[in-house]
């Protein structure tokens, strides 16, 4: 197995997946899909996430994997940001009724606070800021969102958290009815990690 060169604040295979094949389409990537791997293979425990934005929270996340590494790190931090909520639940996504991860009572919270309120003022948005932080003390931070409305209830059974009631702007699906490519394309996180991935070439390509 060739040596790590960048490792991931996830336990997610999945997204580990999707970093790679996001980085795999950029030109100058200074090394090979398979050198970039998941924080599952180091066993370091996760920090406190205390930080009050995506930002703050994403780079906590990265400094702390390349610190207990010495690799460069990358970490992400999304949620959605609702305007008539002034922006919550914001990085309260994940335990918005309580519970972290329970993304059913999460949506069923959300839809019952807005249920008296009409179109124009269901404007949301998923944001995604994704860190880079490197051993020599480089840190950069990207974000990326998801301009939608939300509607009344919930359509499509595919995606996870918020989907099903997020619709893009200029869709007539929700985000739970779009393919998982069709979602990359246009999503929060893969803008931010395209963003990222560009500078990650320039860092770490010299
Ligand atoms: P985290 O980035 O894994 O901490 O995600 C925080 C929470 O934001 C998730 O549990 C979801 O509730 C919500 N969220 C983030 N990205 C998405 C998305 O792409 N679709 C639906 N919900 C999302």
């Amino acid at each position: 197995m060739s040596q790590p060169r960048l490792v991931l604040a996830t336990h997610n295979e999945h997204k580990v997946g999707e970093l790679r094949a996001i980085l795999s389409n950029m030109d100058a990537l200074p090394f090979s899909a398979e050198e970039i791997v998941g924080a599952r293979d180091f066993g370091v425990p996760e920090p406190k996430e205390d930080g009050v934005t995506f930002a703050e929270n994403a780079l906590i996340k990265a400094r702390a994997l390349c610190k207990a590494t010495g690799l460069p790190a990358i970490a992400d931090d999304s949620g959605l940001a609702v305007d008539v909520l002034g922006g919550s639940p914001g990085i309260f996504s994940a335990r918005w009724a309580g519970k972290h991860g329970d993304d059913a009572a999460n949506l069923d919270l959300l839809l019952a606070q807005l249920s008296d309120i009409d179109e124009p003022h269901r404007r949301a948005r998923f944001v995604c800021a994704a860190a880079l932080v490197t051993p020599d003390g480089h840190e950069h931070v990207e974000e990326g969102t998801l301009e939608g409305t939300l509607l009344f209830e919930r359509r499509g059974n595919g995606g996870f958290g918020y989907d099903p009631i997020l619709q893009p702007l200029g869709e007539t699906r929700s985000c739970a009815e779009l393919t998982p490519n069709e979602k990359h394309a246009i999503s929060h996180r893969g803008k931010a990690f395209r963003a990222l991935a560009a500078h990650i070439t320039n860092v770490l390509g010299a």
